[in-house]
Formats: C-alpha cells, structure tokens, sequence
C-alpha cells in the first residue's frame, strides 16, 4: 500500500494518480451524482491551471466546465455546450478568459513557427492555435459567435468574464 508523499522511484505522475484513484475508489463518495449539471451550468474556459471550480465556488456536479486553450469557442467546444443545453438542461452559458493567458504573449504565425521549428519538421496543423491580444474583446468575440448561434437558443443565458490571476477576482465583460 502507498502512505505519504513518497515517490517511488521511475513511477511518473500518471502513476501516481493511479495509486491516488485506488484511495478514492474505496469510498467514491461522487457515486450519487447524475450526468445532469446540478445548476444548470455551463463554463467555457482555458486549460490554465489557475482557473478552478475552487475559484468559481463550484462544486464538483454543479457545472460542465469545458476547457480548452484559451477558452474558445471552437467547433468543439461548442459541440460540447450544445450537449450540455439540449442533452443535459444547462441553462447558463460562462465565458472566462484570463489574465496573463499563455495564448496572449504570442500570435498564430510565430506559434505555428516555433513549434515547427521544435518539432523539426512541417506537419498537419491545427487550421487555428486562436492566438489573442486584447483580452477584453477576444471575450466578447466568444459570446458574439455563441449569441449568433442559431442553435443557442435565446432563452440561455451568455455572459463573459476576465478573471484576474493576480486578485482572484472575475470581471463581466460588456457587449462592447
Ligand atoms: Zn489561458
């Protein structure tokens, strides 16, 4: 059995969440939650590690939080909100960038340069990385395409925010 903090040698991080998972399938105390968002919620946002449902005072089963580099609206992450109102009664949709965003201190040409440059060698590529520089309106861009959405419907809420990593605190972007 694994006690404390205690790295075995070679065992990488994936390892260490299967010993971790082992632990919490003892008690699985997330059994009773249902596939349907407690609050009717619905966040897009970034992949950045500072961003949490800790931060919004969510609880795990409130929300669905849809995350992807730079909180987009992409064909995906809009696939995933339209299951979410239509298949799973979210009723509120959440836009949040953030300061300091990994995709603000680049653009699409030098992204694309750098990796390849890396990698070495010319590949298939992602048609967009969705690099920005003004966060404000990279915001309202993302609700501008979800409220001309014809498949979102009227009736869902569509707000969007700037969370400052440096206060903690979330800012409402307004419709321009
Ligand atoms: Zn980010």
């Amino acid at each position: 059995m694994l006690r404390g903090p205690a790295k075995l040698a070679g065992m990488s991080v994936i390892d260490e969440i299967l010993a971790a998972n082992e632990v919490y399938s003892r008690t699985h105390e997330l059994r009773r939650l249902t596939p349907r968002p407690e609050r009717k919620l619905a966040v897009l946002t970034c992949m950045d590690t500072r961003l949490s449902i800790r931060t919004l005072g969510l609880k795990t089963g409130d929300a669905h939080i849809i995350r992807n580099a730079g909180g987009i609206v992409t064909d995906d992450s809009l696939r995933s909100l339209l299951v979410s109102h239509y298949l799973l009664g979210t009723e509120e949709f959440m836009v949040i960038n953030h300061t300091d965003c990994g995709l603000m201190h680049t653009t699409e040409q030098d992204l694309r340069a750098r990796i390849q440059e890396r990698a070495g060698t010319a590949a298939v590529a992602p048609a967009f990385f969705y690099a920005f520089q003004d966060l404000d309106r990279n915001v309202r861009e993302q609700m501008q395409k979800l409220r001309t959405h014809p498949w979102v419907p009227k009736e869902v809420s569509v707000r969007g925010f700037v969370y400052d990593v440096s206060s903690g605190r979330l800012r409402e972007i307004g419709e321009a």
